[in-house]
């Protein structure tokens, strides 16, 4: 049965080519009904850190791409990965290598000067003499195959073939003994009974070279999928200023919502007839390798924040309500107590309707929990201006007398105002807006005032008036 597997190494945030590429090998496990493990390529102590593996695990638990068993340590397995070369080393696939630094700087220099690239040509791989001493150091190279060419049917690219005569006889173990980067992901996926190895095309090269290891080993050859990387809108390789950020930033400085990154990438990349919005169990009764695209997708941030917007309104209020507290509370400068939960609840569908993004959920929401006297930006002060104050206090006198605070109490009210006023409606409206919202947008006038509830209407109200 089929086995995935997403490789990161812990060398920095998780970004969203490899949340796509861990979302894609999710989903071809749990289509499949097999297994997606999780394996931290941590030979690279050095740049390694403990905060890029828990951002990993983290954007990924938030993106709902749960791996099945303990997550794999590459690291924690160099024996195993040394023992595979010993292995390769007896069947006579490898061979120790004693060629010195300036014996491989001068082949690298006459390969310059001809202007070929460099291949090592090593005296040590063929006539197997005795060590030049007995402790005389030495790396391990596979014995990799010259002759023929070597043929790769992959599940995205197609037939890729490449002639061997341009594959190098590679490091296995270095000098002291280590495994490089190349066997350790060899042995792991044999080892993890890896079936299907999904990933980024910036490893295709790596496919080839690694398929040296797996046949001198005699195992089965996974199949393999090599995915086009994600571009920037500009078609370049996508950096910073394209997005090429942490999951972690579109969640917390982007204020999206996991689904929508989720269905976004699964787009980026893969198709389902023109389907744009695609729930996860769809995607996973769907996907499959045939319909990953072969150019490189365009990272359009646009697109992804319309997709936000479609499950912002989908999601549930209270749910958006807990995601959006804290920011709110950043935003007045105060933590919001139960009781603002529950109004920020209530408020929710007035407020989800046109917003893209989580930070614009927060924005739309402070006026309700702002202490008088309210803030005005400038639009709203300019609406506060000539004779709204006069009008502000026969709205106040109105509804002061009303004996039910409904939403339809307060619209007949406020409309009996700009009718005895002779105004248009919109000329009580705005200025009441702005006493009570200190913006010049907010929400349904009338909604407002009744998430506000009576006594918080009234004291905005009669701050502006001229009572
Ligand atoms: N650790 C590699 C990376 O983060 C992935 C290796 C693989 O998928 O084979 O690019």
């Amino acid at each position: 049965s089929v086995v995935t597997r997403f490789a990161p190494s812990p060398t920095g945030f998780l970004h969203i080519g490899g949340a796509r590429t861990a979302l894609f090998n999710w989903l071809f496990a749990r289509h499949h009904g097999g297994k997606f493990l999780l394996r931290i390529e941590d030979t690279d102590k050095a740049r390694s850190t403990q905060a890029a593996i828990d951002a990993i695990l983290d954007g990924m638990r938030w993106l709902g791409l749960d791996w099945d068993g303990d997550a794999y340590f590459q690291s924690r397995f160099a024996e195993r990965h040394a023992a595979v070369a010993h292995e390769m080393l007896a069947n006579g696939h490898a061979y120790r290598c004693y060629m010195t630094q300036e014996e491989l700087a001068a082949q690298r220099a006459a390969a310059q000067a001809e202007r070929r690239p460099f291949k090592v040509n090593s005296v040590w791989r063929d006539c197997a003499p005795d060590a030049p001493s007995p402790d005389a150091p030495y790396v391990v190279r596979l014995k990799a195959e010259h002759e023929g060419e070597t043929v790769i049917e992959d599940a995205v690219q197609g037939r890729v073939t490449v002639q061997n005569a341009e594959l190098d006889d590679m490091i296995l173990l270095r000098s002291d003994g280590t495994p490089t980067y190349m066997l350790a992901v060899v042995v792991d996926d044999h080892d993890m009974g890896v079936t299907h190895v999904i990933r980024g095309d910036d490893h295709l090269n790596n496919a080839f070279r690694q398929l040296g290891i797996i046949r001198a080993m005699g195992w089965p050859e996974p199949v393999y999928a090599h995915v086009p990387l994600i571009h920037g809108q500009d078609g370049a390789k996508m950096s910073k200023r394209h997005g090429a950020i942490g999951v972690d930033n579109y969640r917390d400085e982007l204020g999206i919502l996991p689904e929508a990154l989720s269905n976004y990438l699964l787009r980026l990349g893969w198709g389902h007839g023109d389907d744009e919005i695609i729930a996860r169990e769809d995607a996973v009764k769907w996907f499959d390798l045939a319909h990953v695209g072969r150019s490189p997708s365009r990272f359009d941030i646009k697109k992804l924040e319309n997709l936000n917007g479609h499950y912002i309104r989908e999601a549930d209020d209270a749910r958006l309500a807990d995601i959006a507290a804290p920011d709110i509370a950043k935003l007045v400068g105060r933590p919001l107590t139960e009781a603002d939960r529950d109004l920020l609840t209530r408020a929710m569908p007035e407020l989800k309707p046109r917003a893209k993004s989580l930070g614009e959920i927060a924005e739309g929401a402070t006026f309700l929990f702002k202490t008088r006297p309210l803030d005005l930006d400038e639009r709203a002060a300019a609406l506060l201006e000539g004779e709204a104050a006069d009008l502000l206090a026969l709205v106040h006198a109105a509804l002061s007398a009303l004996p039910e605070w409904t939403g339809e109490a307060t619209e007949q009210a406020v409309r009996g105002v700009s009718e005895s006023a002779g105004v248009k409606l919109g000329q009580v409206a705005q200025p009441l807006r702005a006493a009570l919202t200190g913006r010049a947008t907010s929400p349904g006038i009338f909604d407002v005032l009744v998430l506000l509830g009576r006594d918080e209407s009234l004291a905005r109200i009669a701050e502006r008036a001229n009572l």
